[in-house]
């Protein structure tokens, strides 16, 4: 693995390194299969990490963080991918709408929210995606009536995962049907108990915990005050939060990559260099590399002032495309064994869902040919 070892990143690096390994079980690494869908794991792991300042640590020691540099911090969450550290139960929640909350919430609703959302205590859905808008975001129908001091809520949206156990959403909804598409929306602050509000869980094909749900809305009524951001001012958020769902989903990606590769090196080992799996095992460590080369280019693009670097596009396409490579390799090297190791199917089936959640890669290479490559519409 390539190292980035700035002054004082190899020292927050092996600190955490440090920390996580007394944390974890002692058969961790033996029964990984199992503790990866562990809830107690998870949830303990999440407010240990928020009592050490690991959960977000460039942020202060109240918000669960350590106060330490943004390369530090990238250093800390590579390592906790490559270990890897136990998933989060709720990760929209600790990585987007927490991070929403900071940059568009009011006093009210950070003293409200904040702390609850980063310790995993209360639990968040995005509503974003409609029937009939995915990619095309801004096209959403879903409408919030303003109605003296409320909104009127009415629409349906889909996809919104683990709303059945969530108890809050930060919903996209139209509040303006004059104004062009996406000057016409807002995000607001849902309490999913609302009245008028009904969850359909889907039926999923794979095995993970997470779970896919229809969001009815028939009249419910939000207040006011759960508007976050301006009103009409929900596509600044939406955009916020859609750079800040990239970000999480390359390092989350990562950890799924590290653990295909050492399944592959185990999987490899004695192998002769040069065959055809041991070339291609080589090709996703190369690519690997990259994309972690790739992250902190871009975090060095972002504090020299560009706002939302094209690096953050390039590390979700590739790093999606790369979980199925990886998995999709290891597949294949173990032949006939494949279907009978449940990580195996297990994995290759979650790592579809790489290139379609948080923008689909057609949609992220559209942006690249226009943004970064100049090409014509
Ligand atoms: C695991 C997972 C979790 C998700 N969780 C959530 C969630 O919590 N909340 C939420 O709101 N949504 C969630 N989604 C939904 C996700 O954001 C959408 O699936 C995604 O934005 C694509 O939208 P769509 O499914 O409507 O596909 P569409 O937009 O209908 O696209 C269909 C196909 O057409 C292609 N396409 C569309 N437009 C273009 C274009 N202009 N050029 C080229 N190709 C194009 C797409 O790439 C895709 O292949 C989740 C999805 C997955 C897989």
């Amino acid at each position: 693995m390539v190292v980035y070892e700035h002054a004082g990143v190899k020292e927050a690096r092996e600190e955490f390194s440090r920390w996580l390994a007394d944390f974890l079980p002692s058969d961790y690494d033996e029964r990984f299969h199992q503790y990866r869908w562990d809830a107690k794991l998870r949830r303990e792991y999440q407010l240990a990490a928020f009592d050490s300042g690991w959960l977000m640590p460039e942020w202060p020691p109240e918000l669960g963080g350590k106060g330490l540099t943004p390369f530090e911090a990238m250093a800390v969450r590579i390592e906790a991918a490559s270990r890897p550290a136990p998933k989060l139960l709720n990760i929209q929640g600790l990585n987007m709408v927490a991070r929403a909350l900071r940059a568009h919430g009011t006093a009210e609703q950070v003293s409200k929210y904040l702390i609850g959302t980063i310790r995993g205590d209360q639990l968040w859905a995005i509503g974003m995606s409609e029937p009939g808008s995915g990619s095309d975001l801004a096209s959403l129908t879903t409408t919030a009536e303003l109605d003296g001091s409320s909104f009127i809520v009415t629409g349906q949206k889909i996809w919104t995962s683990d709303a059945h156990r969530a108890d809050y959403c930060t919903l996209y909804c139209r509040t303006d049907r004059e104004r062009p598409k996406h000057a016409g929306i807002s995000a607001i602050i849902v309490e999913l108990s609302t009245p008028g509000i009904d969850i359909r869980p889907i039926k999923m094909a794979s095995q993970g915990d997470e779970v896919f749900c229809e969001v009815f809305f028939d009249q419910a009524i939000v207040p006011l005050e759960n508007l976050l951001g301006s009103l009409n001012g929900g596509w600044e958020v939406a955009l916020r939060s859609l750079r800040d769902e990239r970000h999480m989903i390359w390092t989350m990606n990562l950890s799924e990559i590290e653990r295909g590769l050492t399944r592959l090196r185990e999987l490899l080992a004695g192998e002769d260099p040069s065959s055809h799996f041991a070339l291609e095992l080589a090709r996703c460590v190369a690519k690997r590399d990259a994309l972690c080369l790739t992250g902190y280019r871009a975090l060095e693009r972002e504090l020299s002032g560009t706002a939302d670097p094209p690096e953050g596009l390039m590390l979700k396409l590739i790093s999606s495309e790369l979980v199925q490579q990886t998995w999709g390799l290891l597949r294949d090297a173990a032949g006939p064994l494949a279907p009978v190791d449940a990580e195996i199917v297990q994995e290759s089936i979650e790592a579809l869902g790489a290139t379609i959640y948080g923008g689909t890669s057609e949609i992220q290479r559209n942006i690249i040919a226009e943004r970064v490559l100049g090409l014509p519409r």
